[in-house]
């Protein structure tokens, strides 16, 4: 149903494309010499007008994918993205290698958005990268219909769904595009999403018998650590150690958090800044600048890094506290090693970080009214990451198998189960509940030390009174090091679940 240049011409035959004709802009534009795994057929799907859904890793070349048949094509295609930012980046990178695309968005000042409407309206652009909100207004709409649009290409496509781990409302909207342009085709993009959110694409954006294009999400040269965590700034200077003179991410959890910890790795002699949201934009381009042209080494980061880094040799990534979803830490782990060559990903993680993650849940589904069914999935992909945490199965197979593909491997030889490091600790939600009962029982007046006396039933003179007065032995963690007890302790402080400082 294409003309010669792809344009919907209802009643021509289709155009076979050879893969030479493929090629081309791939090396007019971007000087590569073949394409990727699953790449072509992306690309065969969009030139096509097939509805398609391409789940591909982080750094697995998704932009590729509608960037060609765009091109090809000659019409305009529009490209839904999520975040500003990372449509800046994108454009100003298409830009620079001649490719003519524009972004519209808030961001936009009005004289250079009604620039990009008059090309856009004359045909001068391939791409034209939207905010779902700008998309759905009347105004692109209509034009979108005069035009004709005839490929929506949908990043980020997961946040369309309440069970991925970055549902966005907005996203929700999209549902509306089949309806409004039958004709054309979708195109849904997205790094990391089970079965069931995948099903849950299809189903909001309404895809018509859509070519499904999932890669693989083993990446055997990823090697993966989970440690129980009991002094974060050490432990992490010890990993960067390790690394010295190499790329590394640490994730944190808070802004506050990022900063202290590149302050620590900055005093133990490391190269490290931090980033996240609320630093100055120029400082944070700047950070960022520095890592991509490998002039910084480490940063400390929330997970607002890392969307738009291009850099290839990141050698380690650590997560200093667990991460709210499997897919959240897929996607950050995947930019370590993305060179093909050995990384390594270490995660961090105490009991604390569940009952944390739980209580700003919590909160922020307060304060913006989420619905409750929402929120339930946002806890029960919290619960599966506390499970990957807490279970000492392969890691590579865990992983693989939560996106639905097997593993056949027996072993992996590429983490701390596989290679036989892992600590055998006792599920360390239920050790921080045993603590949080034990402060409450023990009447919220004690000092840390009787709090890990207790719970290790240490035949001190103050344990056996208090046991007497409880008539309980009361000694739940017995066999829990009093070293990570204590730390366990302090973290459920700083995290906040515990009301006061329970001083010594
Ligand atoms: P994703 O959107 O899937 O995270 P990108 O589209 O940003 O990935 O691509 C990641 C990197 O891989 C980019 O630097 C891109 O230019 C490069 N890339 C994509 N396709 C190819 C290819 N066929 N050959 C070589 N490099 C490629």
């Amino acid at each position: 149903m294409e003309g010669d240049h792809g344009r919907p011409v209802s009643g021509e035959r289709p155009v076979a494309w050879p893969l030479e004709a493929l090629l081309e802009p791939v090396r007019r534009y971007w000087g590569y010499e073949s394409l990727r795994p699953l790449q072509e057929a992306a690309i065969r799907a969009g030139l096509s007008r097939r509805d398609s859904l391409v789940v591909l890793p982080t750094g697995g070349g998704k932009s590729l994918c509608y960037q060609v048949p765009a091109e090809l094509a000659g019409g305009t295609d529009v490209v839904v993205s999520p975040l500003i930012s990372l449509m800046k980046d994108q454009v100003d990178a298409l830009r620079a290698c001649g490719y003519p695309a524009a972004a519209l968005h808030s961001g936009v000042a009005p004289a250079e958005a009604a620039r990009t409407l008059r090309e856009m309206t004359a045909g001068r652009l391939r791409l034209i990268f939207v905010a779902p909100e700008r998309l759905l207004t009347e105004r692109f709409l209509e034009m979108a219909a005069r035009l004709p649009v005839r490929a929506f290409a949908i990043d980020e496509a997961h946040c369309i769904s309440q069970w991925g781990h970055d549902f966005r409302p907005e996203y929700r909207q999209l549902a509306s595009l089949k309806r409004r342009f039958p004709e054309a085709s979708i195109h849904a993009y997205t790094a990391t999403a089970t079965e069931r959110v995948r099903a849950d694409i299809t189903e909001q954006l309404q895809l018509r018998d859509p070519a499904v294009l999932v890669g693989v999400f083993d990446r055997p040269n990823l090697i993966y650590r989970v440690v129980p965590r009991i002094d974060a700034h050490h432990q992490v200077s010890e990993v960067v150690r390790r690394h010295q003179g190499e790329a590394v991410i640490v994730y944190c959890l808070s802004r506050r958090e990022t900063e202290e910890m590149a302050a620590h790795l900055a005093a133990s002699g490391f190269q490290a800044e931090p980033y996240h949201a609320g630093l100055e934009p120029e400082r944070r381009h700047r950070t960022q600048e520095a890592f991509s042209e490998e002039k910084l080494d480490v940063v400390c980061a929330t997970v607002a890094f890392g969307m738009g880094i291009d850099r290839s040799d990141v050698r380690c990534v650590v997560h200093a506290t667990m991460p709210k979803s499997i897919e959240g830490y897929q996607q950050e782990t995947g930019r370590a090693g993305r060179d093909g060559l050995e990384a390594e990903c270490v995660l961090f993680y105490s009991g604390a970080d569940f009952l944390r993650w739980e209580a700003l849940m919590q909160r922020s589904a307060d304060e913006a009214e989420v619905a409750p069914e929402v929120r339930a999935a946002a806890v029960e992909l919290l619960e599966r990451m506390r499970r990957y945490c807490g279970t000492p199965l392969c890691r590579h197979r865990m992983l693989s198998e939560y996106f639905g593909q097997e593993y056949p491997a027996e072993s992996c030889n590429a983490c701390d189960v596989c290679l036989g490091e892992a600590e055998g600790v006792e599920d360390a939600t239920v050790a921080a509940q045993k603590i949080l009962s034990c402060i409450a029982r023990t009447g919220e007046r004690f000092g840390v030390t009787h709090i890990v006396d207790v719970l290790a039933g240490a035949q001190t003179e103050a344990v056996r009174r208090w046991r007497h007065e409880q008539q309980s032995t009361y000694a739940l963690l017995r066999d829990t090091p009093r070293k990570l007890l204590t730390s366990m302790i302090y973290q459920l402080v700083d995290a906040n679940l515990v009301d006061r400082t329970p001083g010594d």
